[in-house]
């Protein structure tokens, strides 16, 4: 089957262990490759004084700017707390059907609740949400399934109660989607390796 091109591109100091273990688990939800790529993204331009939080749609944006492969999808991982005006924060950002996403995983350690650090747990919450904002690059909306890792989650207990696969409808979506991602990569010459 044709794999499309992820790229994995942190953002601050965010933790190196946690794109090295997306590059590894993402390849077996879904028909990718995944690629560690390193650019300068400017934090500081997205921060906002007052609620002591990064504008996520400033950061897609800075990542939509630095990408010039039209065969590949985008995702950014930071360890900094991410908002959009209309919420308290947000998990993550991604573009409908577009090209970039944005996770952080600032809420998604047990540690930010008070409570021990628990890494496979961690790792697990990474994995759903960085499936989540992908799922959504690639025309997915949120899903009515519980399990369904396109659940709508805007707590810590949502995320732990999906699973971090694609119910049946969806997968189909993102399958498809994936599939004409990597047949463009072939007819544009740039064919990931
Ligand atoms: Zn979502
Ligand atoms: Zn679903």
């Amino acid at each position: 089957m044709s794999r499309a091109l992820i790229e994995l591109v942190p953002i601050g100091d965010v933790d190196m262990e946690v794109l090295d273990f997306l590059a590894l688990v993402l390849p077996e939800a879904l028909p990718v490759f995944c690629r560690i790529r390193n650019h300068p993204v400017e934090l500081e331009a997205a921060y906002q004084p007052l609620r002591q939080q990064y504008h996520s749609t400033a950061l897609l944006a800075q990542l939509v700017r630095s990408h010039h492969n039209p065969a590949a999808k985008v995702l950014g991982v930071t360890d900094v707390d991410l908002f959009i005006p209309i919420f308290t924060f947000v998990f993550g950002e991604a573009q409908l059907g577009g090209t970039a996403a944005v996770l952080s995983v600032h809420r998604l350690d047990q540690r930010f609740y008070g409570l021990p650090e628990d890494r496979r747990l961690f790792l697990e919450r990474c994995e759903k949400e960085a499936l989540h904002e992908l799922g959504h690059t690639f025309g997915l909306v949120h899903c009515s399934e519980f399990e369904c890792v396109m659940h709508f989650s805007n707590s810590i207990e949502h995320v732990d109660l999906k699973s971090n696969a694609f119910c049946a409808a969806c997968g189909r979506i993102v399958q498809d989607a994936i599939a004409r991602l990597a047949s463009a990569a072939k007819t544009s010459g740039r064919r990931p390796t």
